[in-house]
């Protein structure tokens, strides 16, 4: 069955889908992680490859390795025969349609990321064009902060982390909290001392707190460490909450959230409640580049800047493409996923990374 209706299908050419793949790969953390509310020893990514004839776009997103069934039995089908040329915003619409009944947030919009940045990463490809500037690129570099720092660390492991960004001339961290939140003032002093006191420092609490705990820890990271960004403070599916919060923070600290919104209605939740100093996006989950541009759209009606969420490799082509646009997350467990099975990956240089326009789509090649 072609995703199109009569009255477009094409007859077929070399800019057509005839073959899909994915598969899942399971890489253990380089030690025990934790966070404020999760703890994990290992990371999958799911990785999709669409061809046509010889040529390959390549996408990915991190879930459980049930996605690489949801891809073959429910989208695969579908995206063979779309025309990478013409059909992209049709193919997403028609694919989301289709997971209507599977359930679009959550794996349901992590497996269309998926697809979606591998459709985008052919068509750039088959135009022999880098990703941005099939995109529209408005920048040649996107700035990172270095992301880790995570609440099973040692100390002395945190100032190594975090410190080492600083010294690779990332001037922004970030680091987990609230597992144990009577530990985290010894471990925000390690991070401070380590970074300096010109480096940004950034706090995740991944939902930890209630309302008040998260207003009082506002306050203290904020007053007593110079802390300008808290993650989701509460829960992020609590939006008044984090509207809370925001309102009785100093106003140097921002609150930031976005990374469990799927669909474009989960970002609208956020900015309507007015939950967010900056919205971000993970291009893993909100429908890959597609739905990244469409989740940028709203947040710039709301006058705010947008950061993505982890997966460093897959965003910096779409992060030099969008005008109000801060940073991306340069995450520990993914930089060591994408290094270990890509070739191509960028690294950061003063502190950004840099898309390589010397390589067609998002520069990525899947290791043999
Ligand atoms: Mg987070």
């Amino acid at each position: 069955m072609s995703l199109l209706s009569p009255s477009r299908k094409r007859s077929s050419s070399s800019s057509q889908v005839d073959r899909v793949e994915a598969f899942a790969r399971t890489i253990p953390t380089d030690e025990p992680e934790s966070d404020g509310t999760l703890e994990w020893d290992s990371t999958t990514i799911v990785v999709v490859r669409v061809f046509a004839g010889d040529a390959v776009g390549l996408g990915y997103t991190y879930t459980h390795d049930a996605a690489v069934r949801l891809i073959e039995d429910k989208l695969a089908p579908a995206v063979r025969g779309v025309d990478v040329e013409t059909d992209l915003s049709h193919a997403w619409h028609e694919l989301g349609h289709l997971l209507r009944n599977v359930g679009r947030p959550g794996m349901g919009f992590m497996a269309l990321s998926a697809v979606d940045i591998a459709l985008w990463d052919l068509r750039a490809r088959l135009l022999g064009q880098p990703l941005v500037d099939v995109l529209g690129g408005v920048r040649d570099e996107a700035a990172v902060y270095g992301s880790g720092g995570f609440t099973s660390y040692s100390l002395e492991r945190i100032a190594e982390q975090l410190g080492g960004w600083v010294a690779q001339g990332i001037p922004r961290v970030k680091m987990k909290v609230g597992r144990s939140p009577d530990d985290d003032p010894a471990r925000v002093d390690a991070a401070r001392v380590a970074i300096g006191d010109t480096t940004e420092l950034y706090v995740d609490a991944n939902g930890a707190f209630d309302r008040d705990e998260a207003v009082h820890w506002a306050n203290r990271y904020a007053n007593d460490w110079g802390v300008t960004w808290f993650e989701e403070p509460v829960s992020s599916a609590d939006a008044d909450g984090l509207r809370h919060v925001r309102e009785h923070s100093p106003p140097q600290l921002q609150v930031a959230a976005g990374e469990y919104a799927y669909v474009p209605a989960d970002f609208l939740n956020l900015l309507r409640a007015n939950a967010v100093d900056c919205l971000q996006i993970d291009v893993t989950r909100c429908g890959g580049y597609t739905g990244f541009l469409n989740a940028a759209g709203l947040a710039e009606q709301f006058g705010l800047q947008i950061s993505a969420h982890c997966a460093p490799q897959a965003s910096t082509h779409i992060c030099c493409a969008v005008p109000h646009f801060r940073h991306i997350e340069y995450f520990h467990d993914h930089v060591r996923v994408e290094r270990e099975l890509f070739d191509g990956v960028l690294e950061p240089q003063g502190g950004a990374l840099r898309p390589d326009r010397s390589r067609a789509g998002h520069g990525l090649e899947l290791k043999a």
